[in-house]
């Protein structure tokens, strides 16, 4: 007969499998749907074995009531939220949700702290009669510093996404050296920790990983918050394994590893992308030097209008779309989606150009795109459509800025200076949909909106869009 603890066991493993399936899933569109199904399915058999652990283990009637009361309230918050939460939402909500990973790995650490070093017992003399209490105390420390950073990072990630805080870098004196002295100050205090636990060094770094987390995100300037976005994730996949550690939960070990590594690498390809240094992202400084470029006067811009637009898109051979964050906030994608089939149907050669970081989360063009049912093979990468542009005949820019910024190629002196561009003010005509002269999420002037082929085209993208099909439609009457 299998006992409860094997058959536990077993399913851990097979819920480390799906979360694996559920990665490998998540990594193509086609799979998307599928990956999401393992990965629900992978957290129902890990949630349902370690409960079985749990009254296996004798767990008090209390301490069963507490644990269903606090599923049940997670549960059902968690349902309210993702319900209502809006697609262009979601980065905040994700931020939020990596804050509560680093909360939960401080509290476990802190816990382990009290239940072993501090209060010492027979939990104390069995590890240490292993040699092992070292080694917890590696993990306690370690794992309050990975958690509250992580904590404070994600919170400070949350105000900057969800607009409560401004999303410009905050630049104080000697920055650097205030981290590197936080992060040398870690390093001594876990050596000492280690060979000598005691109570007043883990306030100290509780607090030093907290003020490290707040500071580090804050000096991040909007462009550059995408890669910060999944950097929390990658930390807060280490919180998660590190309190598996604490916990001795090999599930929670292997899929905190699996999330700190895919988020690292994630942040390493959006770096890639963006032509960011890793490592002067996460240490909170790229680009601060550069002065805003936004007193500079680059002259007038010129409007158009909806029947102007129709007219243009109807005589063009070729159209590429370069979507942004405003196509989402106006929810333009079915509309966008009638006119590439109209103009299609009318023999234009209709494209889109997608940026990496378009958007506020990874895919979120595609993702919009997809749902609005644009043909895969018309939604390029960056890369695949830049050299094209010189050959276009109208570009639409529908809610994009940052991502078709000039200034990024061609002012050294501008914040998202380097980072890779739609070099859409090549074509020939440039439409650029949009509500006002404002900036976008960088908070950096657009250059291209006052170029000699560059005309604005203001008000609601959706309701714009509607308008140039309906244009389109009396025409061909
Ligand atoms: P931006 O945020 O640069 O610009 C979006 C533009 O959309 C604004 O200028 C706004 O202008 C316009 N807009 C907003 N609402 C509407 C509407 N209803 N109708 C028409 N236009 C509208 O967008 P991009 O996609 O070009 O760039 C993304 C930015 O977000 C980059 O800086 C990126 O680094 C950052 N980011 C990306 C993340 C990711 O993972 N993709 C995550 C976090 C940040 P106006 O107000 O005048 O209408």
């Amino acid at each position: 007969m299998i006992s409860i603890e094997s058959a536990a066991y077993a399913a851990y493993v097979v819920s480390a499998l799906l979360f694996i399936a559920a990665l490998a899933g998540l990594s193509r569109h086609e799979s998307a749907k599928l990956g999401n199904t393992f990965g629900i399915a992978g957290m129902t058999v890990a949630l349902a074995a370690t409960v079985a652990l749990a009254i296996d283990h004798e767990i008090s009637g209390l301490g069963l009531g507490l644990l269903a009361v606090a599923m049940l309230i997670g549960a059902s918050i968690g349902l309210q939220r993702a319900r209502r939460v809006e697609m262009t939402g979601m980065p905040e909500l994700i931020a939020l949700l990596h804050s509560f990973v680093g909360l939960a790995a401080v509290l476990v650490g802190w816990n382990g702290y009290l239940h072993v070093e501090h209060l010492g017992g027979p939990a104390t003399a069995e590890l240490d009669t292993e040699g092992m209490l070292g080694i917890h105390s590696a993990e306690v420390f370690i794992g309050v510093f990975i958690g509250a950073v992580t904590f404070t990072g994600s919170v400070v990630a949350y105000l900057k996404l969800s607009g409560k805080v401004k999303s410009s870098p905050l630049s104080l004196p000697g920055k650097n050296l205030l981290n590197l002295t936080a992060l040398t100050a870690f390093a001594a205090l876990t050596v000492w920790f280690v060979s000598e636990p005691q109570l007043w060094m883990l306030v100290v770094v509780t607090v030093l990983a907290l003020l490290l987390g707040w500071h580090l995100v804050a000096s991040i300037g909007g462009g550059d918050m995408p890669v910060v976005v999944s950097m929390l994730n990658s930390y807060s996949g280490w919180a998660a394994a590190a309190s598996g550690f604490l916990l001795a939960n090999d599930l929670l070990i292997v899929t905190g590893a699996l999330v700190g590594a895919s988020g690292a690498y994630l942040s390493y390809i959006m770096c890639k992308a963006m032509n960011r240094s890793f490592i002067s992202v996460i240490a909170g400084g790229f680009g601060l030097d550069a002065g805003p470029s936004d007193d500079t006067d680059y002259g007038d811009h010129r409007e158009t209008n909806t029947d102007a637009v129709a007219d243009l898109l109807s005589n063009a051979e070729t159209v590429v779309i370069t979507p942004g964050y405003g196509m989402a906030v106006a929810q333009a994608q079915y509309g966008v989606a009638e006119l590439t089939r109209r103009l299609r149907e009318t023999g234009v050669d209709v494209r889109f150009g997608i940026h990496p970081v378009a958007g506020r989360l990874p895919g979120h063009m595609n993702v919009l795109l997809a749902e609005a049912k644009v043909p895969y093979d018309i939604v390029l990468e960056m890369d695949e459509v830049n050299d094209d542009f010189a050959d276009t005949t109208v570009v639409l820019v529908i809610g994009a800025n940052d991502t078709v910024n000039p200034a990024a190629a061609e002012d050294p002196g501008s914040p998202i200076a380097g980072m890779p561009v739609l070099k859409v003010w090549e074509a020939a005509n440039v439409v650029v949909f949009k509500r006002s002269m404002a900036s976008g999420y960088a908070g950096v002037q657009n250059p291209l909106f006052f170029r000699d082929n560059t005309q604005m085209l203001f008000g609601d993208a959706k309701a714009r869009i509607d308008e140039i099909v309906g244009a389109l439609a009396v025409a061909r009457v």
